[in-house]
């Protein structure tokens, strides 16, 4: 309770006679029922794709100029909250706009940019409604196998460099190397030297283009192992790996 004079007088009041001062008497909240497209769920990230987005594939609608490859056990830094997950599994996604998670066909004046074509993860989205993405997610990821699933060459490269140069893999080695483990250096540097020598010859030796290698063969790991707490320098035709030593810097390192 609280007390205040009004014309000379003193007069006690309750928090809920305050309250009802500068509010309305009657509250009504409207539960919304439609999406209005406001665009909120763009601005957070694009989508990630499931089994039945393959044929937005073969329509042109997406392609490898639009999307990019998280494999399974890569660590992703959360746009929301900044932190960082490990990807349960592998999952394709589409990409966002440079330097930024809003998604790459989301513009300000014209809404989603294939709005009529969008992946069904979009049109399941409802902001309004309780979701679990994720266990539809888990079962119906469109995964690189059946995207590839025509081209062997790929196929067999992809398999390579998941036994080359898993996330499961670095992230064992880096683990023993912060337990003291000195011959871990050698396990990752072999591991990014596989990554950063397969990239180039896929696009010399097989004309892939270079912006399909990110959904082909996901991040290169140069970039990825900034999650791990350390950068890559290249020097000459050397690469030095070195421990990131400030958040400020990892943050830069991230772009
Ligand atoms: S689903 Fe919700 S957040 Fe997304 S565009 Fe529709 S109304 Fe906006
Ligand atoms: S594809 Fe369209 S609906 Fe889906 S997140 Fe991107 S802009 Fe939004």
């Amino acid at each position: 309770m609280k007390r205040k004079i009004e014309n000379d007088k003193f007069e006690i009041i309750t928090p809920q006679e305050m309250e009802n001062e500068d509010k309305p008497k009657k509250m009504c909240l409207q539960k919304r029922t439609s999406c209005i497209r406001c665009g909120t769920c763009c601005k957070g990230s694009g989508p990630s794709l499931l089994k039945k987005d393959l044929d937005l594939f073969t329509s042109g609608v997406l392609s490898h100029e639009n999307t990019y490859t998280i494999r399974a056990g890569e660590l992703v830094r959360s746009h929301e909250d900044g932190q960082i997950y490990e990807s349960f599994m592998e999952i394709i996604k589409i990409r966002g706009k440079e330097n930024s998670p809003v998604c790459i066909f989301y513009s300000d004046d014209g809404g989603c940019g294939i709005y009529g074509n969008r992946p069904l993860q979009c049109r399941q989205y409802k902001c309004w409604q309780r979701a679990d993405l994720y266990g539809g997610l888990q079962k119906n990821a469109l995964v690189r196998k059946e995207l590839f699933g025509s081209v062997d060459v790929l196929l067999d490269i992809i398999a390579k460099h998941e036994e080359k140069c898993s996330y499961g893999a670095l992230s064992a080695a880096f683990e023993s190397l912060a337990g003291g483990d000195e011959n871990a250096v050698e396990e990752i540097m072999d591991m990014l030297q596989y990554d950063t020598y397969i990239r180039p010859f896929l696009v010399e030796k097989l004309s892939v283009p270079d912006d399909a290698l990110c959904l082909i063969l996901g991040r290169p790991l140069t970039e990825s192992v900034n999650e791990f707490g350390f950068r890559v320098v290249r020097e000459g035709d050397d690469y030095i790996l070195l421990p990131v030593e400030n958040k400020e810097e990892q943050k830069q390192e991230e772009g």
